[in-house]
């Protein structure tokens, strides 16, 4: 049986797990990850300093995760700004996982990762989703392999990755994105565009999107959506910036996998309208797993109103080893599937 230890919040990664980790293995992978979590000069060379407003918009933005997890009952804890690192387009990583990225956490050093760019509501809105993945529940696993002892992460949030199942393959991974986008772009709605340190740059992207509403007809073209869809993207923009043809229309990350997220969110609230008040409830039941950990209750949900095994598949469908779409046909299935059976 492997142990389990649930200390104090200090640091996040709050627990971690091993065939035969005794309490002094405990304490010595304890202060392992909180050196982790503390030492962050390993980015000196690349990084560059941040202004005292970068500094102001990080506490703040600490301060708002932190009472969004208050408000789901879970600890909070703060994230100094030394874990926020600053990186010029130019000395960006060109490594798998900062490639194709524009802010990033990691799990090993307990580090956000920002690729500059000047619009400061977009660095506000990115580091608050990143700072989600570091605040919401994380555990390590020990593992021996081949002759190497070593930690991996094991949970993240949603996301689970373990050598039992689908050989570290991070399962849930899709919708725990999902979860934090969702929860990022709220903040957005009601604290970044409302906020009078952003005035002037949530105004002219208000003009930028009534200019491109004028000119949907030509979005439709070149993007080959409907009007709904250019619409959408429209609405998800939240930054101008430069782009390596021209300006660059900055969105909301994650579109599909909320979209998946959504759907599943209505189906289940649909299928369990007799117990549950409305879709929020069960959106709530999601963020509050990814936080705390606790994936019993969610399992239970979704195994009860699709079969036994729905959840388990869920987890498989979204980790990355399939795309999106396919997390998106197999969510709009579960509906199907179930609508045929009534
Ligand atoms: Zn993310």
């Amino acid at each position: 049986m492997p142990m389990e230890h649930s200390p104090k919040r200090e640091y996040p990664v709050e627990r971690v797990i091993g065939r035969g980790f005794d309490d002094e293995d405990y304490e010595i992978a304890r202060n392992f990850f909180r050196e982790r979590f503390e030492n962050q000069d390993f980015v000196k060379d690349i990084e560059r300093a941040k202004t005292e407003e970068e500094e102001e918009i990080i506490l703040w933005v600490n301060n708002e995760t932190n009472a969004l997890l208050e408000h789901y009952g879970v600890r909070p804890l703060d994230i100094p700004s030394r874990n926020v690192h600053i990186i010029s387009k130019e000395r960006w990583p060109k490594q798998p996982g900062f490639e194709d990225s524009a802010a990033l956490y990691s799990f090993d050093t307990q580090a956000i990762f920002y690729c500059d760019k000047p619009q400061r509501p977009l660095f506000a809105h990115r580091v608050f989703h990143e700072q989600l993945h570091i605040k919401f529940h994380q555990a390590a696993q020990y593992v021996e392999e081949g002759g190497t002892k070593k930690f991996e992460e094991y949970r993240s949030g949603l996301s689970l990755s373990s050598a039992k199942r689908e050989d570290f393959v991070s399962q849930f991974r899709k919708l725990n994105e999902a979860v934090i986008e969702t929860l990022a772009i709220r903040f957005w709605e009601e604290k970044i565009a409302k906020s009078e340190r952003f005035r002037k740059e949530i105004e002219a992207l208000a003009r930028v999107k009534q200019v491109l509403r004028g000119e949907r007809t030509t979005i439709e073209e070149n993007e080959g959506v409907s009007e709904e869809e250019a619409e959408q993207i429209i609405e998800e923009i939240c930054a101008v910036t430069d782009g390596e043809n021209g300006l660059k229309l900055e969105c909301f990350s994650y579109p599909c996998e909320r979209a998946a997220l959504s759907h599943l969110v209505s189906t289940l609230y649909e299928r369990n309208k007799a117990t549950v008040q409305d879709p929020g409830q069960i959106f709530d039941l999601f963020v509050k797993s990814a936080m705390t950990g606790h994936m019993v209750e969610l399992a239970k949900l979704i195994d009860r109103t699709f079969g036994t095994g729905t959840f388990k598949r869920l987890g498989v469908i979204s980790s990355e080893k399939h795309t999106k779409e396919e997390l998106l046909a197999f969510v709009k299935n579960m509906r199907s599937e179930k609508r045929n059976e009534v």
